[in-house]
């Protein structure tokens, strides 16, 4: 077992399904590990495609009563899930850093960051408006309600375990939906432990359901398939998204798709190099990379790219690498041996093209998945690397000449959720901003996440938004009715 004592020992390892916590129909269990050291801290059920029918049953026997329930009312239990999240807030930080490897701050920051969406979302609840108007022809009145969409299966990834679940479950139960969380099996603990956390804030039963599983393909299918369902919300890889998009077609469901990134980080010479080594650290480094608006790749401009390229490695080289549970940490292991494998094999062969290692460059050898912070130079402009997720502590860095250059370097790609964009020049950091193919785009800021904001990307990094106003209209659909009062 792990040196590390896990953090809320009360916490159930069931299914949360219909306000009761129970095992797999099957007795399935999965087993968590904590990828610093390999070793398992807990199991937790695995959930059967049954259990996720059973789930659907139970959302969708809460759904008629959740819907009618005050919004004050509904707004008022995830203010008090905010509270309670922020109560055990280094409970719920050390579950993230032992089960998902984040290190504590990276972990204390996203807990904080996924109870947020529940102090946003209870605000939000009260505002799903609608609107009456003249008709143009001035035969009628037209009403336009709001409603919500109805019962919701929300499947999220391990990397931000605490705030994917939050992004989405907060707008759906202020929107008036019930849900069904399928986390990711390598980061069920966190799932469980909000959904505990929301049943003592007096959410009723069925309005919150959470099934953990190993066997992800089956139960989100069967849920899927089930008539009650309505809406897929979905985080997680482009691959598995256009999967899900293909079986939701089936029932017309209402999609809501957060996908994969590519994300340019653009530094014009005229930019404060400083500040742009200091933002390129958290657009990089946040959750050691593992984040889908990591900056991917850094694109440089010619005459700043080799004092950049030292800066930054010298940056790189100064973090502390260990187990994210221990504090002073600042990059945790990635989340598993074959992720590590993977960014590995992306290093090998950017090196094998031409790049130069300037820092780090490989796995760490010993027990963990850990990868040293590396920064690729002179990376060619057709290397592989640059056209997929790295997901890892990897900054690779190219030149450009000019702004089209940069634009197109940036825009060469699938994806489009997150760019960076540094340059004194404000009206040209503007300009190109709203050049690239992107939902989001920092503009001399490497951190850009914020529950009052917009998340989401353009093309093949998904549809829709969380967060803001438009994260609570994902849950919510238009009814026009069509009225006459005058006689
Ligand atoms: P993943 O696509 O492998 O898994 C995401 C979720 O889908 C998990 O719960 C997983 O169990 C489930 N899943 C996997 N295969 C499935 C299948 N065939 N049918 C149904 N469900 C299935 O992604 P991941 O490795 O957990 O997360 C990393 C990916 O998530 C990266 O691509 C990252 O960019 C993306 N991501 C996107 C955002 C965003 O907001 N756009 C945020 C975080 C992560």
């Amino acid at each position: 077992m792990s040196t590390h004592a896990l953090p809320l020992p009360d916490l159930p390892t069931g299914l949360y399904i219909g306000g009761q916590w129970r095992d797999a129909s099957d007795g399935a269990r999965i087993e968590v590990l904590d990828p610093a050291t390999d070793e398992v801290i807990a199991d937790v059920a695995s959930g059967s495609p049954d259990d996720g029918l059973a789930a659907v049953d139970a959302a969708s026997a809460a759904a008629s009563s959740w819907a009618a329930t005050p919004p004050r009312e509904r707004g008022e239990i995830l203010r008090r899930s905010y509270e309670l999240m922020m109560e055990h807030r280094d409970e719920l930080a050390q579950l993230i850093a032992l089960e998902g490897g984040k290190s504590r701050r990276d972990a204390e920051g996203e807990v904080t960051y996924a109870a947020e969406f529940y102090r946003w979302f209870a605000e939000e609840a009260v505002r799903g408006t609608g609107h009456v108007q003249h008709a143009p022809g001035g035969d009628k009145r037209i009403l336009t309600v709001l409603q919500p969409v109805g019962v919701s299966i929300l499947v999220t990834p391990w990397n931000f375990p605490a705030a994917m679940a939050t992004r989405k479950i907060g707008p759906a139960l202020a929107a008036g939906c019930t849900v069904v969380l399928k986390p990711a099996s390598d980061t069920p603990l966190t799932a469980l432990a909000i959904a505990h956390l929301m049943e003592r804030a007096g959410t009723p039963s069925g309005v919150v359901n959470v099934v953990t599983s190993r066997r992800s393909g089956p139960i989100v299918s069967a849920m899927l398939e089930h008539p009650a369902t309505r809406k897929l919300s979905f985080t997680g890889s482009t691959e598995v998204g256009r999967i899900l998009l293909k079986q939701a077609a089936e029932n017309v469901l209402n999609c809501s798709m957060e996908l994969g990134g590519n994300a340019p980080f653009i530094v014009f010479a005229d930019a404060d190099l400083e500040a742009a080594v200091e933002g390129a650290m958290i657009a990089k480094m946040r959750n050691a990379g593992e984040s889908c608006i990591a900056a991917n790749r850094f694109l440089v401009e010619e005459a700043v790219a080799e004092e950049f390229s030292s800066r930054l490695a010298e940056r790189m080289a100064a973090l502390k690498v260990g187990p994210g549970a221990d504090p002073g940490n600042e990059v945790g292991p990635m989340i598993n041996a074959t992720a590590c494998a993977d960014i590995a094999a992306m290093v090998d062969a950017s090196v094998l093209a031409g790049a130069t290692v300037l820092v780090g460059g490989g796995a760490r050898e010993g027990a963990g998945s850990f990868f040293e912070p590396t920064v690729l130079g002179s990376v060619p402009a057709d290397d592989p690397i640059l056209s997929q997720e790295i997901f890892g502590p990897v900054a690779p860095v190219v030149t450009f000449a000019s702004e089209d250059e940069a634009v197109a370097i940036a825009n060469d790609t699938p994806y489009g959720l997150a760019a960076y964009v540094y340059s004194g020049d404000l009206a040209r950091a503007l300009r190109v901003a709203e050049r690239v193919d992107a939902g989001m785009v920092g503009v001399n800021r490497g951190f850009i996440s914020d529950p009052a904001a917009p998340f989401g990307g353009v093309k093949q990094s998904g549809l829709g938004r969380e967060g803001g106003h438009e994260g609570l209209l994902e849950f919510l659909e238009a009814k026009y009715i069509a009225v006459d009062w005058e006689s």
